[in-house]
This record gives C-alpha cells, structure tokens and sequence, in this order.
C-alpha cells in the first residue's frame, strides 16, 4: 500500500471524527468477509480505508459503498482486530460528501430486495385475483 501525505485530505476528518488513526487498519479484509452486504459494495470496506490513506479522495465519495455500509449495523467491529469503527467512518464519509452535494448512490439495488419485490408483487396480484373470484361468486 502507498502511503501519501495530504493534509487537506478527508482521511484526516474521518481520523478527527472517529478518534482514530487508519493506519491502524491492518488490511486484512475480515470487515468486508463477515458482512452480509458486500455484494452491493463497489469498494471493500477495506479498499475504502486503503484508498483514504492514499488520498483517492475522490474515489472514496464517488462509490457507492459509503451510501450502504454501516447504516444500520456495525457488526464488524467487533470482527476488525484493531475496531476500527466502520459505521462511523462511514458516516463522516456521507457527511462530507454531503457537504459536497454529491448525490448518495445505490446503482444496485440488491437482488435480495428485487427477489423480495417481485414475490410481493405476485402476492398482491395473487390476493387481488382471489377477491375478485370471491365477488363473482
Ligand atoms: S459496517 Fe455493517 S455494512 Fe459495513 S462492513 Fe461492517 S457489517 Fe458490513
Ligand atoms: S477488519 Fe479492521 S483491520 Fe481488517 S481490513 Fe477491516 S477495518 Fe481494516
């Protein structure tokens, strides 16, 4: 991994907003391996911190993966080696690109809630046929 120096980089307002320092991260991927979400990343968890600490700032706010990792969970802290809190990286990520108005991006939806969509639309119809059974008869 390179290592630059860029005092105006965001790395710093994720160390500053978690307390933190990313070096700490030890690169071994055990965050992105224990997350049921990963599919729908476009960026690891761990290729997000690895690109911070190479400055790829613009990388970092152009995926999609600070829009969907760590909304609602924060599972893999406990799994990181060193706890580095993901959930919180995350949502200094958005902030910043918040700030930046750059719009959230969730290309893919999951394939999971495409599944979950199309048996809901069948249910309905299933249920909407029925009751129109039921009135003819
Ligand atoms: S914070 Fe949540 S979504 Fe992000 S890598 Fe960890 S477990 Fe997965
Ligand atoms: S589990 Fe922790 S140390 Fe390993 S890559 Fe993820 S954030 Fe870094």
């Amino acid at each position: 991994m390179r290592l630059r120096i860029n005092e105006d980089g965001i790395r710093n307002q994720v160390e500053e907003g978690i307390q933190r320092t990313l070096t700490s991260c030890l690169q071994c991927s055990k965050c992105g391996g224990g997350c049921a979400y990963t599919e729908e990343f476009d960026l690891t968890p761990r290729q997000i911190i690895e690109s911070l600490l190479d400055c790829q700032d613009e990388k970092v706010l152009d995926s999609r993966t600070i829009w969907m990792c760590g909304k609602n969970c924060s599972g893999c802290q406990i799994i990181c080696p060193v706890g580095l809190p993901l959930n919180e990286i995350m949502s200094v990520l958005r902030g910043v690109a918040e700030e930046r108005s750059i719009e959230p991006k969730y290309a893919q939806p999951s394939l999971i809630y495409h599944k979950f969509e199309h048996c809901a639309k069948h249910r309905r119809e299933g249920e909407a046929s029925e009751s129109m059974d039921g009135r003819e008869a």
